[in-house]
């Protein structure tokens, strides 16, 4: 299947399906290439600082602020923040729902010396755990997309005594959500804001600001980089504790223009239904293929993942799309499926889908 020649007129415009980070739009390549001036100034001064504004009114806007949340942002990317989560936000033991790889290294971080072991509701992947209230835990967290498995889970308020701890990373800009119902909605900007990494953002409410400066009063040691008290500080000020990365925030700065130009997070929500729709009804169509996550109502709009049958070698697919320009649809590694896994972030085209779904009938075809 390797060395098969997709023809010209089946391929995408664009191959890029992987699932972070997402393909980038070449607008905002441009958008780079025309501020190139602020590159290698200093984030301590007018121009730099009016970029990180510029981008926190601009996630603002798109996630329809509620009244007294802010946006945060800080250096390290998700995985950072679950560290600083441990530190700053988790005052005596979190409750986390686990149904795949992301959900699960949130739980890890959480296991801190300092801290009661959290406790866990898990579930096989491909599904997910049901959310019920459990005692004596002032956080809950859990993924509204769980990128390694294409689970989706809605975001809904915790229990009153907790603070709800959203890992939005691959959701965020790509699925609806009304952020109200969560306390801090977080998440890094190579998915759908097409972004480079190295950066977290998160919406946070009242009660997520005066947790994290209770836990800071409280004489726990925090480092200084994990300290969510110092982000608060510095985001209110448009800058970051250390250098932040300016092409990410340059590149994140045009996808945001783009997405509110095109109607915000609703037409988003539409644009990656549609991508995802096309997909989920290719592999129920498709006798060797089934969408992975069972239950339609938990399949996600922005990673599709697609089971094949053992007539197909799934790995032998991936490699004979990657040898034509159309990229990273390996599953998540660790999962280990007979399996296809694909973006369908904002930046992604739906006609570019629908073509995909044209290479896989072509090679599955022909074999
Ligand atoms: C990609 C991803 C992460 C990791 O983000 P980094 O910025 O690379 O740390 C965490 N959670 C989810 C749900 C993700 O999709």
């Amino acid at each position: 299947m390797n060395d098969l020649r997709i023809p010209a007129d089946l391929l995408p415009a664009d191959g890029r399906f992987g699932c972070g980070p997402s393909k980038v739009r070449p607008e905002q390549v441009a958008h780079l290439e025309a501020n190139m001036a602020l590159l290698g100034t200093s984030h301590r001064q007018a121009p730099v600082k009016g970029l990180v504004r510029s981008v926190r009114e601009q996630l603002a806007q798109l996630f329809s602020l509620p009244e007294g949340h802010e946006v945060l942002l800080g250096n390290g990317g998700s995985t950072a923040f679950w560290d600083a989560a441990a530190f700053s936000l988790i005052q005596h033991r979190s409750h986390h729902l686990v149904f795949g790889e992301f959900g699960g290294k949130f739980a890890k971080a959480a296991a801190a010396p300092w801290l009661e072991v959290p406790s866990v509701a898990s579930a096989e992947p491909g599904s997910r755990p049901v959310l019920e209230p459990v005692e004596g835990v002032d956080v809950v967290a859990y993924p509204h997309n769980e990128t390694s498995t294409g689970v989706f889970h809605p975001v809904i308020g915790a229990q009153a005594d907790a603070l709800a701890v959203v890992d939005a990373t691959s959701a965020a800009g790509g699925l609806d959500v009304d952020v109200s119902a969560a306390d801090l909605y977080y998440f890094a900007p190579q998915k759908n804001f097409a972004s480079d990494g190295g950066v977290w953002f998160a919406i946070a409410s009242p009660a997520a600001i005066e947790r994290i400066e209770r836990v800071a009063a409280s004489g726990r040691y925090i480092p200084e980089f994990l300290s969510l008290q110092q982000a608060v500080a510095n985001s209110r000020l448009d800058q970051t504790l250390n250098t932040p990365a300016l092409t990410t925030l340059l590149l994140l700065q045009e996808q945001l223009r783009w997405m509110l130009e095109q109607g915000g997070l609703p037409a988003m929500a539409a644009r990656t239904a549609e991508s995802a729709g096309s997909l989920y009804a290719w592999a129920e169509a498709r006798p060797e293929a089934t969408p992975f996550v069972a239950d339609p109502a938990h399949r996600s709009n922005v990673v599709v993942t697609i089971d094949f049958d053992e007539s197909v070698d799934a790995t032998a697919l991936a490699k004979a799309l990657r040898a034509n320009g159309v990229v990273d649809t390996e599953p998540y590694r660790k999962l280990g499926r007979n399996q296809l896994r694909v973006a369908t972030f904002a930046a992604i085209e739906p006609a570019d889908v629908v073509q995909l779904t044209r290479c896989l009938d072509f090679l599955l075809d022909v074999r």
